[in-house]
């Protein structure tokens, strides 16, 4: 079956004893067992719960991998990947990350002996170099946060592959509509479902999908010990939200197609990244391993901060919010919010500066946001010229 229709049904049949079309919410945290050793397949909810089967069917599903396992957040997700190593163990990790991840490699895992090294994820060759002999997991994000960098994927496997390394994709930005990571040789796909998984601002959750055996009984081996699952009811949420997640990308890559054009054209803003866009600097890789560009875009505005704030508070459709992937549009300032915890010379480094805004554009009718950038646009500008004025 086709991507959309598996998002409505994978995991999804009619409930066997009711005919409930929808998947029941089993709030139950115990279930009652026919005698010693026999039960229907669940014997407590943090080992296993029949909602959050069905999500973790569904999330398989869509990424084409085997096994799905859920998780109470992106980073507990991120975390079990983790849990595969051992002190002395290495990882590669590109150098626009997640700072949550960033923040779990550095203050969590570098005092457990677990050691990262990071690297231009754009280029084969720099990850290459940063492997060790003691590498076990190369970590890499495509598009990147918040300038939209792409990794090549398949090529980062071919080398993985080559060296028993295990290379782990967060697929949160482009999500399985998008991009299918398992399917260009990734071994490992992980997702914060917070984002446009579940779509709609209101669970925070996280997944993993792989397709081998041993790596998928290990990890719910730690799924279950270490306990971080999502509740029964942000599972039946996440289910109700993946549902749409097809027609949502559709009006989302419209949508910012579309805003990144225009930003293109207007004279307040220096530059636009979205893989989408023909001069995009590896729009064909995007071609080549996106099926579809997202909604995430990033502009620098000519000035700086001052600039940036009025824009900000000029808007009125977006909210000027962190976080991504909900039907609603927001806009946000990595400088203070997202790479808020970077020091300056390395957020600058790489490309962050205090111009930088970062849109995920949500799903509202397309003449309404291009409105509202243009006139918080041009709200940015008369201050500015006003104020030299004076
Ligand atoms: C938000 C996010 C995470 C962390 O997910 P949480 O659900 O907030 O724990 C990880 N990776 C990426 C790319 C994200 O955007």
């Amino acid at each position: 079956m086709k991507f959309s229709t598996r998002a409505i049904h994978a995991g999804q049949q009619a409930d066997s004893q009711t005919g409930a079309t929808i998947i029941p919410l089993h709030l139950s945290s115990t279930f009652t067992q026919d005698e010693i050793g026999v039960h229907k397949g669940y014997d407590y909810s943090r080992s296993g719960n029949p909602t959050r089967s069905a999500l973790e069917l569904c999330l398989a599903s869509l990424e084409e991998g085997a096994h799905g396992l859920a998780f109470a957040s992106g980073l507990a997700a991120v975390m079990a990947v983790f849990s595969l190593l051992k002190p002395g163990d290495h990882v590669v990790a590109g150098e626009d990350i997640y700072g949550g991840t960033y923040r779990l490699l550095e203050k969590v895992l570098g005092p457990q002996g677990i050691f990262a090294t990071y690297a231009d994820a754009r280029e084969v060759w720099a990850i290459e170099k940063a492997m060790r002999k003691e590498t076990r997991i190369v970590w890499i994000e495509t598009p990147t946060n918040p300038l939209l960098h792409l990794a090549d994927i398949a090529a980062i496997a071919a080398t993985c592959l080559a060296r028993g390394v295990l290379l782990a994709v967060d697929n949160t930005f482009a999500t399985p509509y998008a991009q299918q990571p398992l399917k260009l040789g990734a071994d490992i796909v992980v997702h914060s479902t917070t984002k446009y998984i579940n779509g709609h601002s209101d669970v925070v959750g996280g997944a993993v999908v792989i397709n081998d055996d041993y790596l998928s009984k290990t990890m719910r081996f730690y799924q279950n010990a270490a306990g971080a699952v999502p509740s029964p009811f942000d599972c039946w949420l996440t289910l109700r939200g993946v549902k749409t997640l097809a027609a949502r990308m559709i009006q989302h890559q419209g949508n910012a197609l579309a805003i990144a054009e225009i930003l293109q054209q207007h004279p307040l803003v220096e530059s636009v990244s979205y893989p989408g866009l023909k001069d995009h600097p590896q729009h064909e890789l995007a071609l080549r391993q996106m099926d579809s560009f997202g909604g995430m875009v990033s502009f620098r505005l000519r000035g700086g901060r001052e600039e940036a704030n009025r824009f900000f508070k000029a808007l009125q459709v977006f909210s000027f919010a962190e976080s991504l992937g909900g039907v609603e549009s927001l806009a946000c300032y990595p400088a203070a919010m997202t790479h808020g915890s970077m020091p300056r010379g390395e957020r600058e480094r790489r490309g962050i500066t205090d111009s930088t805004v970062r849109l995920s554009v949500g799903i509202e009718d397309k003449e309404d946001l291009i409105n509202d950038l243009s006139q918080a646009l041009a709200t940015a500008a008369t201050t500015r010229r006003v104020q030299r004025k004076g």
